[in-house]
């Protein structure tokens, strides 16, 4: 074995013992806000709320039962579109929807249910990223059981980009290992890429990331150059005020309603080493990347699942999930 390897694999255990000795609590800051919502409350009031708090997703409460009632994420206004894509007439329908109805939508047009997992926040983090992944969520609710009422309590929401953040900033030591480039463990997606045009329709757009099961889209020109990224929640102000019909815009108008702290996209070229992607998650606020050739034309797309996925289990052998 190669010096290099030895040390990617020294990179790696570090990296794992790691998540396993700290949990889904210290990865919260010390002080956060948690904006949980009633599955009372309308779709289109939800949407409105989201974009007034600068939030893209929020777990929901069943205050009858006073239970923890599942994730609201873009995935599901993207469900409500596919449901007013099929049943066009039904846009008065559509507009009197509840959180609570999110499940009939789903059932109504055929998706397949993303499972709610959550984990309790003192459960080792490498549990809590092992569900997250299993699930393909791309979240995971804290939920922890009140003391004196016994009753369930959300506490927070984790990430996949929170958690290779705390990963990026706390262990240098380790991620200073990985030495490898991305081409060499073929870390990424290359092969049927979904991508689009400015000038193809949002709907489109939405339609390619339902059936590749993805949350970014590369925008590139004739040239197969790269000239942005649409990601999920770029449908949210796309549909702010029961909007459908702004759905038939195109992505280059609707990429001029993203927020004004809006980061921006991050690129990275095949030959760079996991390392070096840790450097950039540790100074930005990077989701995704998308892999360019030095002309910056599309070569593949590295997501934040890939990049979990390697640190946990690469090398690993059996079921490495634990029982939910
Ligand atoms: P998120 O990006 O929301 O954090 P994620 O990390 O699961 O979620 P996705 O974008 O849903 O990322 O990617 C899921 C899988 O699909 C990954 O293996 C990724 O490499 C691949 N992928 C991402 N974008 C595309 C694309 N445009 N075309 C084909 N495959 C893609």
């Amino acid at each position: 074995m190669s010096p290099i390897d030895e040390e990617q694999i020294q990179g790696l255990k570090g990296l794992r013992d790691f998540l396993k000795k700290r949990t889904s609590y210290d990865v919260l800051p010390l002080s956060f806000r948690l904006i949980v919502l009633d599955n009372d409350l309308l779709i289109k009031k939800s949407l409105n709320i989201l974009i007034q708090n600068g939030i893209v997703s929020a777990p929901l409460w069943d205050s009858q039962n006073s239970r923890f009632a599942g994730l609201l994420t873009s995935t599901d206004y993207i469900n409500v579109i596919q449901y007013y894509c099929q049943f066009p007439n039904e846009l008065d329908n559509v507009e009197k929807f509840r959180l609570s109805n999110l499940r009939e939508i789903e059932k109504a047009i055929g998706v397949h249910t993303i499972e709610t997992v959550s984990v309790h926040p003192s459960r080792p983090l490498f549990e809590a990223c092992s569900r997250m992944l299993k699930s393909r969520a791309r979240r995971i609710p804290l939920v922890d059981i009140d003391d004196e009422t016994g009753r369930e309590t959300v506490v927070s929401v984790i990430t996949q980009y929170r958690i290779l953040k705390f990963i990026a900033v706390n262990t240098e030591q380790h991620t200073s290992l990985l030495k490898k480039t991305i081409q060499e463990i073929r870390l990424g997606t290359y092969k049927n890429l979904a991508t689009c045009k400015m000038t193809d329709s949002v709907l489109d757009v939405i339609n390619l990331m339902v059936v590749h099961n993805i949350s970014a889209v590369p925008v590139i020109d004739k040239n197969n150059t790269v000239l942005n990224v649409f990601e999920a929640v770029d449908v949210i102000p796309c549909i702010k005020g029961g909007a459908y019909d702004e759905l038939k815009s195109t992505v280059g108008e609707a990429l001029t309603k993203r927020p004004e702290d809006f980061q921006g996209i991050y690129t990275c070229t095949e030959g760079d080493r996991l390392e070096s992607i840790f450097q950039t998650i540790r100074q930005s606020r990077v989701h995704r990347l998308v892999v360019v050739d030095d002309d910056h034309k599309l070569r593949g797309m590295l997501s934040l699942s890939d990049i979990l996925k390697y640190v946990l289990f690469h090398g690993e052998e059996g079921d490495y999930f634990p029982p939910s």
